[in-house]
């Protein structure tokens, strides 16, 4: 198994899986998704609203905003040495303070632990009108998208087959295919058709071009075809900026091996008691 980055930052990676099964590519973006543990509000104490939302809404709003994850601090409530009381090692405190008239922003969550902010400083929250008032006490706690959508670490997780593209010699350069590609994928060189040079990833495989090509009277078969690869995927994951790319990478990668030990072992030990 491979991986090869087109692009990679903190935010964006796209990047090509070879030799895996299907079924171990969307483990991959199922564990992406929904195994990476971040950090989200989830108990929130309003000691004042005078704004036009109900407490309700506000403590939807502020679960949704997405918060700074050191995973080396945090750890979820249910392995914490508090027993899921609250603690530093589990919980993360912030108070937020505004009186009108302005609009109360992410950025006037005051987080205790520093590390722990919000990752973008200007989500609105609620606008307030002259007299009116938030005083909220919020704690956020690590857990997994599988919990709730609040604490996915990505915004975009999804991939495709690779796409190949292969000319037939029955090829005679037309260019009708050229014209119907709508991502501008392939050209006319010389007395032959080609995939643009870095265009290939590109390709939607949405056959306009296999169509045209039967259009321009070459008979049964298409000389272009497109097919899919079997073991080769185009990955793009988008952070929500909770955690780098590479940390729900690496973190995914990490629960497919620690399941697939616990599946090992719990075989050896049914294995083990038949032999008894
Ligand atoms: S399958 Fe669609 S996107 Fe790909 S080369 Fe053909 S027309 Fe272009
Ligand atoms: S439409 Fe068919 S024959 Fe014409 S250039 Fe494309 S592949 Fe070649
Ligand atoms: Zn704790």
């Amino acid at each position: 198994m491979e991986i090869e980055f087109a692009s990679l930052d903190d935010s964006l990676a796209r990047f090509t899986l070879s030799g895996a099964s299907t079924a171990f590519a969307n483990a991959f973006r199922r564990a992406m998704i929904g195994e990476v543990p971040t950090l989200a509000i989830e108990d929130v104490r309003i000691y004042d609203n005078t704004s036009a939302l109900f407490d309700e809404m506000l403590a939807h709003r502020l679960g949704l905003i997405p918060l700074k994850t050191d995973l080396s601090s945090y750890t979820t409530q249910e392995t914490c040495s508090c027993g899921g009381a609250g603690c530093p090692g589990c919980t993360s405190t912030y108070t937020l303070s505004v009186e009108g008239p302005r609009t109360v922003m992410s950025s006037d969550l005051i987080p205790q632990d520093p590390k722990a902010t919000p990752v973008h400083a200007n989500i609105p929250i609620v606008k307030l009108t002259k007299g009116q008032k938030l005083v909220v006490e919020a704690r956020a706690v690590l857990n997994t998208g599988r919990a709730h959508a609040k604490w996915q670490p990505i915004l975009i997780c999804g991939y495709k087959n690779h796409p190949a593209i292969s000319v037939s010699d029955a090829c005679d350069a037309c260019s009708l295919c050229v014209d119907e590609c709508p991502r501008g994928i392939l050209a006319v060189k010389g007395k032959k058709i080609q995939v643009v040079e870095g265009k290939l990833p590109d390709c939607s495989m949405c056959r306009l071009c296999e169509r045209a090509c039967l259009g321009s009277g070459i008979g049964d078969e298409p000389a272009i075809r497109i097919a899919a690869e079997k073991d080769r995927y185009i990955f793009t994951v988008e952070s929500d900026g909770s955690l780098t790319v590479k940390e729900i990478m690496n973190r995914a990668l990490q629960y497919i091996r620690e399941q697939a030990d616990e599946l090992e072992h719990q075989l050896g030990e049914i294995s083990g008691d038949e032999k008894k």
